[in-house]
């Protein structure tokens, strides 16, 4: 992003997060076309970045939502995506939110246990509808990714394992009130290498060859998330190669093939932009503290991420300019509360700006209160112009539901 970083840090005050819209709106694109000539549609994973307006610009060019939550389906349907393109994933739904996906009508229940396929019949029943599910198989591959991010090992919560789902794919098939039409997996994230998802989806497109078999017409062929971005100098996959080892293993299948991309879609889209209030030498170690906290940008803190760190001097230094290591941390009471460790910094003054790149997705989604500290803004950039799409939290948003109970 070529952006005047200082202006946008002066017209909406930090700690503020930036989203390139062009930059998500390429990406879709790219990955659109490399589906090219197959029946797909594009499910973006709401929870990498479930700005309402962040949803709507993908729903404009077509794309889907993959939800974990009846509250990321609430926010899809109300950016506008088709609910007919809309997936409910997640290891544990509760029956209100089944109930509510169902009367949405949107396109799939993705099961995760034999177990919540019965609720869902249930739930259905009560209704007097007929689910559409599918069920997230876990091919029990290893995605060679962080291990607080893999998901598709039999060690890992998610999915059934392959006998299991063939049994209820018959259970459901069987059912007046389920209507078995997809099938999913999803291995991990931020997934750099093309043999773990070529492996699970030779696995999984066999198993639906055996199912249409025995007349159960899988229709959905849900490949998930996970691909990778650069955060550093990683190496990561491409979209044809991602496309092509996708449509390899399902050849000869008539399916609608389904993806479930979220940082791929946002997560270089972002940057997280906060300001410098001290530096500090103990012993010999040098701390240069900003306005942002691990409340806003948890990664760090929670994987060890790397973001790639960059300061905006806001003058020119007189004299010695040179870099030298320093830990960004913000100012929650946590010694986990950084942003970089031994990170090569100028000499840095009060206000001088931070800008924490590839900020886009689990940013200001996984962001809390944690210190009573307002959430942080947030701005779209598009064709050349700047727009608040959330505006900086107050003291007031925070204590608006405790307020009316408290007895002094
Ligand atoms: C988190 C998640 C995704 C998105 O993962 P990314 O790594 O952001 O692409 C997709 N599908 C499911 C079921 C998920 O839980």
């Amino acid at each position: 992003m070529t952006i005047d970083t200082k202006a946008l840090a002066d017209k909406y005050g930090t700690p503020l997060y930036i989203y390139d819209f062009d930059y998500i709106e390429n990406r879709y694109t790219t990955l659109k076309d490399a589906f090219a000539g197959k029946k797909s549609i594009i499910n973006y994973a709401v929870k990498a970045n479930s700005n309402l307006s962040v949803i709507a610009h993908l729903a404009k060019l077509g794309a889907g939502a993959d939800c974990v939550s009846i509250g990321e389906v609430q926010r899809a349907l109300t950016a506008g995506v088709d609910k007919y393109k809309i997936i409910f994933s997640g290891v544990g739904k509760r029956d209100d939110e089944i109930r509510s996906a169902l009367e949405h009508d949107i396109l799939l229940l993705n099961l995760e246990s034999e177990a919540e396929m019965k609720r869902v019949e249930l739930v259905a029943k009560e209704l007097g509808k007929e689910a559409r599910i599918s069920i997230r198989v876990n091919p029990n591959i290893d995605p060679q990714t962080h291990p607080y991010i893999s998901t598709g090992l039999h060690e890992n919560k998610f999915g059934v394992e392959i006998d299991m789902a063939k049994r209820m794919y018959i259970y459901a098939n069987k059912s007046e009130f389920l209507n078995p039409i997809g099938i999913h997996f999803h291995i991990g994230s931020q997934l750099t290498k093309l043999s773990p998802i070529s492996e699970a989806c030779i696995i999984v497109a066999d198993l639906v060859r055996s199912l249409k078999a025995i007349k159960i017409d899988i229709k959905f062929f849900d490949v998930g998330g996970g691909v990778g971005v650069v955060y550093d100098d990683e190496v990561t996959i491409s979209a044809e190669e991602y496309t092509q080892t996708i449509f390899e293993a399902t050849k000869g299948l008539d399916v609608t093939l389904l993806c479930e991309p979220g940082r791929y879609m946002v997560a270089n889209a972002g940057a997280f932009f906060t300001k410098v209030l001290y530096e500090k030498v103990n012993d010999d170690k040098r701390f240069v503290i900003v306005d942002g906290g691990m409340n806003d940008l948890i990664r760090p803190s929670l994987y060890n991420a790397y973001h790639k760190i960059e300061a905006v001097q806001l003058e020119d230094k007189e004299g010695n300019n040179e870099k030298t290591p320093a830990d960004v941390v913000g100012p929650v009471c946590e010694s986990g509360d950084f942003f970089g460790k031994d990170v090569p910094l100028p000499p840095l003054s009060h206000n001088d700006l931070i800008v924490i790149h590839s900020a886009g997705a689990y940013g200001f989604t996984m962001a809390s209160n944690y210190n009573t500290r307002a959430k942080a803004a947030e701005v779209a950039l598009q064709g050349g112009e700047d727009r608040l799409i959330r505006k900086r939290e107050t003291y007031d948003d925070q204590v608006r539901l405790e307020l009316e109970y408290l007895q002094k």
